[in-house]
C-alpha cells in the first residue's frame, strides 16, 4: 500500500473497528490505519483513543453527516493525487447506520478504488448468535424517533417473511418493544442482543411479550446498545393475517370498522375474524 504515489491514484480503505472489544480490531485493519496518509473519522477524539490503544499515530480528519458533502470532493482530490485514506466510524462498519456513503459514492464516481477492510458490525454479530433464520434477512437500521412514524414503519413491516433487524438505543428500547407487540403480535419470536462483545453482553430470546416483560422488569436490561431481531411471519396463513391487519389499520381510518375488516379480509385472503383485536 502506498500513501503518496503521485503516479497512481490512492485507495480509499473502508475499515471496520470494534463494537466493544478492542481485541476485534484485525491485524490488517491496524496495518492499514498505520500506513494510510490520513484517517477520516466520525469523531476524531473517539478514534484517537482507539489508535492510542494500538500505539498508532496518524493524521485524523473529522468526517460526519454535517460536513461529508462539503468534504467529499476535497478528499477525492487527495485520493486522485495519489494519497491513500482510511474511513472509520465510531464503532463497527462505516456506512452501516454511520457516515461514509457520500464519500464512497464520490470516490467510486471519480474512478478511485474503494477497498474494504471488513470486521465487526453489530447487525451481523447479532444475527450470528440469535438463532433466527439467517439465510434471508432485512436490516431496517434505526426506527423513526417520532412515535407515529415509528408505528407506521412497523405496521408496513407486519407481513415481512424474512428475519427483521433493527438498531435501537437505551432510551427507546422499552417503547419500541411495546410498539412491536402491537404491530407484530405478542407471540412473535424475537431476540434482543445487548452490549455485544462488552462486559454486560446479554442475548435474550422469547416471544415479544416475554422480552417486553424482561426489559420492563429490569432496568439493567434497558442500558447500553441494542440490536432487536424479529422472526418473519410464516409464508402462508400468518402472512395473510399480517397483511390483513396492515390493510385493516389503514382502511379503518376511512371506513366503519366492519366495512374495513370485510375489505381487508377480501384483499388479503385472511379470515375476517382474525383482523379484529391486534393480538396473535
Ligand atoms: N456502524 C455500526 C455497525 O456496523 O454496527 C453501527 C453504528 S450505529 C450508529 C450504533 C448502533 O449499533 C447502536 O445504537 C446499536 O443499535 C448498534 N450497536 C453498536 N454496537 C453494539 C453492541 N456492542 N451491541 C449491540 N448493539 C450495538
Amino acid at each position: 500500500m502506498s500513501a503518496t504515489t503521485a503516479s497512481r491514484p490512492g485507495v480509499l480503505y473502508v475499515v471496520a473497528t470494534p463494537i466493544g472489544n478492542l481485541g476485534d480490531l484485525s491485524p490488517r485493519a491496524q496495518e492499514t490505519l498505520r500506513q494510510v496518509a490520513a484517517i477520516c473519522a466520525e469523531d476524531t477524539r473517539h478514534t484517537r483513543q482507539l489508535l492510542a490503544h494500538f500505539g498508532i499515530e496518524q493524521a485524523l480528519l473529522a468526517l460526519h453527516e454535517h460536513n461529508e458533502d462539503e468534504l467529499a470532493d476535497r478528499l477525492v482530490a487527495r485520493l486522485q493525487a495519489g494519497e491513500s485514506l482510511a474511513l472509520v466510524s465510531d464503532a463497527g462498519t462505516p456506512l452501516v447506520s454511520d457516515p461514509g456513503f457520500r464519500l464512497v459514492r464520490a470516490a467510486r464516481a471519480a474512478g478511485v478504488r474503494v477497498s474494504p477492510v471488513p470486521g465487526p458490525s453489530a447487525l451481523i454479530a447479532a444475527l450470528s448468535v440469535a438463532g433466527l433464520p439467517s439465510d434471508r434477512f432485512v436490516f431496517e437500521g434505526f426506527l423513526p424517533a417520532k412515535a407515529g412514524a415509528r408505528r407506521d414503519r412497523l405496521a408496513a413491516l407486519a407481513g415481512e417473511t424474512r428475519t427483521l433487524l433493527f438498531y435501537e438505543s437505551a432510551h427507546r428500547i422499552a417503547e419500541t418493544l411495546a410498539d412491536c407487540v402491537v404491530a407484530f403480535g405478542a407471540a412473535r419470536r424475537a431476540v434482543l442482543a445487548r452490549e455485544l462483545t462488552k462486559l454486560f453482553e446479554t442475548v435474550l430470546d422469547g416471544s415479544l411479550a416475554e422480552l417486553q416483560a424482561r426489559v420492563d422488569a429490569d432496568p439493567n436490561q434497558r442500558k447500553g446498545e441494542f440490536v432487536l431481531l424479529l422472526e418473519g411471519v410464516g409464508e402462508d396463513a400468518d402472512a395473510k393475517v399480517a397483511e390483513g391487519r396492515r390493510l385493516y389499520a389503514k382502511l379503518s381510518a376511512h371506513l366503519p370498522p366492519s366495512a374495513a375488516a370485510k375489505l381487508a379480509a377480501e384483499l388479503s385472503g385472511a379470515p375476517r375474524k382474525a383482523l379484529y383485536g391486534g393480538g396473535e
